[in-house]
């Protein structure tokens, strides 16, 4: 089991919803990607990223994991802001993503329970970065063309080690 890096066509699909409640799999999923996000070392990794397309995504920001299903963005500031993101599946690069500063976010925890989250800032960076993943979309993908195209040819300059 490993974190996929692009262009793998496993990164490119929609993943699909999941009932929390009566997934028999979705412990050790979780699992498995808070162990690879830990390893890797990095902050966020959704699913399809290990080849399994379900809304399921892991965070850490601040030592405490945290685990959505079926993730939502039901609200957005009109506060946008623009930053470099990396993911691990495109290792070695970085990428200027607009995002906006805050979010809300509806998901369920990993019992089913429904969750809602304000994030702000970093917090609210990742949560749209890592639900981008669920739909295939890559920090390239959010990029100008121009910069779509310097940061292909920075990342096939600087291949992974693995
Ligand atoms: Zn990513």
């Amino acid at each position: 089991m490993e974190i996929l890096t692009h262009p793998n066509p496993a990164l490119k699909q929609t993943a699909a919803e999941i009932d929390p409640a009566s997934d028999a799999e979705l412990l050790d999923l979780v699992g498995r990607m808070a162990q690879l996000m830990y390893d890797a070392p990095g902050i966020g990794l959704a699913a399809p990223q290990i080849g399994v397309q379900k809304r399921v995504i892991v965070m850490d920001l601040d030592d405490r994991l945290v685990a959505l299903c079926n993730p939502e963005i039901v609200k957005v500031s009109a506060e946008t802001v623009t930053d470099e993101e990396g993911c691990l599946s495109l290792p070695g690069i970085g990428v200027q993503v607009e995002r906006a500063v805050e979010v809300v976010c509806e998901a369920f925890d990993i019992k089913g329970n429904p969750v809602r989250i304000e994030a702000q800032d970093l917090f609210a960076r990742l949560i749209q970065h890592e639900i981008d993943h669920l739909d295939g979309m890559l920090i390239i993908d959010r990029a100008t063309p121009d910069e779509r195209k310097a940061a292909i040819r920075r990342y096939n300059e600087h291949p992974s080690d693995e």
